[in-house]
C-alpha cells in the first residue's frame, strides 16, 4: 500500500527589518530567514496548492498536496513574523517552544505563548534549556523534557503533546523519557518525509537555510532528492557518533565558526 509522505519543514527565527537576532555567529544565522524568504516560500506552496499543517495535523497523514510547517526555539519572530504570514494563507503550524527561554530578550514572553496557542497554532517542547539531549544524566534528562513539559502546560493550559530534539540530538533513553512523560511524538533534523510507517517518536524535518533557493525549496516541498541530503547528512553523523557531541561541536565550530540552533 501506498503511504501519503509529507515532509516536514524546519525553520527557527526570522530575520526582521531592524530586530536583533538573539545570537549572531555565522553557523546561527545560517539557519535564520529573512521574513521576505519565509514569506516567498509560503506564497510559492500556497500556488503549488499545498495545505500547511501543524504536526498533529500532519500525523493523520492525510492525501495531500500538504506540508507540516515548524519552528524551534521559541523566538518572538514565531508571533511577530510567521504567524501573520501562515494566518493571512489560512495554514497551520507547531513552533516548539523551549521553556526555559520564555519572556528572556528576543524570545516569546509567556503571555505570547498563550497567544500563539489562542490563535490557532500548536505549541510544542523543544526542552527546558537547549542542550543536547544525548549527553544529559537520567535526572537532566527528566528536567528536560517533564519538567519543561509540565511548564509549557501550565502557561497554556492544556496537554502538550509533541517535543523537538535540540540540535536534532537524541538516543534511546531520550525517546523512552519522552514516551513515558505523555510526549505523542518527536522530532529530529533528519532529513527524510514521514508517512503512516515512519516511528513517531522519529520524525524527521529538513531544516531551512537561509540561502536555498526558492526552486530547491519547491523541489524539497513535493520530497524531490532528500535522499542526496540523507546521504550528506548520514556521513556527518557517523562522524559525530565516533568523535562524541562535544568534541565534534569543537571541531565544527573551529573549521566553520558554526554552532547548531
Ligand atoms: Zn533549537
Amino acid at each position: 500500500m501506498a503511504f501519503s509522505r509529507i515532509v516536514f519543514l524546519m525553520y527557527h527565527e526570522l530575520e526582521l527589518p531592524g530586530r536583533k537576532l538573539v545570537q549572531s555567529e555565522p553557523g546561527y544565522v545560517r539557519y535564520i530567514l529573512p521574513v521576505e524568504t519565509f514569506r516567498s516560500q509560503m506564497q510559492w506552496l500556497n500556488n503549488a496548492g499545498f495545505r500547511g499543517l501543524s504536526v498533529s495535523e500532519a500525523i493523520r497523514y492525510p492525501q495531500g498536496p500538504n506540508i507540516c510547517i515548524t519552528f524551534d526555539d521559541g523566538c518572538e519572530t514565531d508571533l511577530i513574523g510567521a504567524a501573520l504570514i501562515l494566518r493571512e494563507l489560512g495554514f497551520r503550524a507547531t513552533f516548539y517552544l523551549t521553556a526555559g527561554f520564555l519572556d528572556s530578550p528576543g524570545y516569546l514572553s509567556a503571555d505570547q505563548a498563550r497567544e500563539l496557542d489562542s490563535i490557532g497554532f500548536e505549541i510544542g517542547c523543544h526542552s527546558m534549556t537547549h542542550p543536547y539531549l544525548s549527553d544529559l544524566s537520567d535526572v537532566e534528562l527528566v528536567r528536560e523534557i517533564v519538567d519543561a513539559k509540565l511548564h509549557l502546560e501550565q502557561i497554556v493550559g492544556h496537554a502538550i503533546e509533541h517535543f523537538s530534539c535540540p540540535g536534532g540530538r537524541y538516543d534511546r533513553r531520550t525517546l523512552e523519557t519522552a514516551r513515558r512523560a505523555g510526549f505523542r511524538t518527536v522530532a529530529n533534523s533528519e532529513f527524510h518525509a514521514n508517512s503512516a510507517a515512519t516511528n513517531s517518536y522519529q520524525l524527521g524535518r529538513v531544516a531551512m537555510l537561509r540561502d536555498l533557493p526558492l526552486g530547491e525549496f519547491g523541489a524539497i516541498c513535493r520530497n524531490r532528492g532528500l535522499w542526496k541530503k540523507r546521504l550528506q547528512d548520514r556521513t556527518r553523523r557517523g562522524v559525530q557518533q565516533v568523535l562524541g557531541n562535544q568534541i565534534y561541536d569543537r571541531l565544527r565550530a573551529a573549521v566553520l565558526g558554526e554552532h547548531q540552533p
